[in-house]
């Protein structure tokens, strides 16, 4: 489903992704890792548009999607959640999510005119599918943090996306936010059949539930593979005993 060949990014003379590599399967879930500064953020907005590369190439099924913009890769069925929430803050929970589904039904200009009794059952399905239909009414600023991540997943849905590439989903959240994050994402992996790309600092987590792991350092790939390849690779505890 989605091919990274060799895609290398410099901010002045840093090389921020020096030629990293990576194949995700369709229905995988796969996990990148690293150090922190090892480059996984870089590398997953390299991938969806935010950043463009100096070299290397993107494929998304088979099509070559390097150098496209965030809004093209993300209707060719890309969706993403940020390491940073990334949500509009005034606005409630049911319309954080309502506006999501109205643009991928290109409705959004009906934004400008009431918009409130459009898309409301596709809307409420997907909060209903996260765990926040309880919660549509509320304004976004005021909820917790673990809330705010999830629901960023849920309007990363709206898109309906095949592949969800999320940037440390779990950061910030208690053990138990934690635990019903991870079960939410297997939980969307195997309902509806989405693939999934993440990067977390858990390696419990990481282990538990990747098909595939990629580890990222200064850079670079050093492997992916299953998780017993990449717990038995060498380099890998170097690297991590080196960074974190
Ligand atoms: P990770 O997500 O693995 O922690 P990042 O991709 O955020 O790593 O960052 C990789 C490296 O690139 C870091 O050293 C970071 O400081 C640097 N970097 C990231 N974005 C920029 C930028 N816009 N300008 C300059 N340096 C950057
Ligand atoms: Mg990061």
């Amino acid at each position: 489903m989605l091919e990274v060949q060799g895609v290398v990014k410099s901010f002045d003379d840093f090389l921020a992704v020096n030629e990293a590599s990576l194949r995700v399967q369709k229905g995988e879930i796969v996990a990148v890792i690293g150090p922190n500064g090892a480059g996984k953020t870089t590398l997953f907005n390299l991938i969806t548009g935010i950043l463009q590369r100096d070299r290397g190439q993107v494929l998304f099924k088979g099509e070559d999607i390097s150098g496209l913009p965030p809004f093209e890769i993300c209707k060719r069925g890309i969706g993403r959640s940020f390491q940073i929430v990334n949500v509009f803050p005034r606005l409630t929970v049911f319309e954080n999510v309502q506006v999501a589904v109205l643009s991928h039904q290109k409705k959004s200009n009906v934004l400008l005119r009431p918009a409130r009794n459009l898309a409301v059952a596709e809307t409420r399905s997907l909060l209903e599918s996260v765990g926040l239909a309880d919660k549509e009414r509320n304004i976004v600023g005021s909820l917790s943090h673990g809330d705010q991540k999830i629901l960023e997943i849920a309007i990363a849905l709206g898109n309906e996306p095949e592949l969800l590439i999320l940037d440390e989903p779990t950061a910030g959240m208690s053990p138990e936010e934690t635990f019903a994050t991870i079960e939410l994402i297997k939980k969307l992996a195997r309902m509806r059949g989405l693939t999934i790309l993440f990067c977390e600092h858990d390696m419990d987590i990481v282990f538990s539930i990747s098909r595939s792991i990629m580890v990222m350092h200064q850079g670079q790939t050093l492997i992916q593979g299953t998780p017993e390849e990449v717990r038995n690779h060498p380099e890998v505890q170097s690297a991590y005993l080196g960074g974190e």
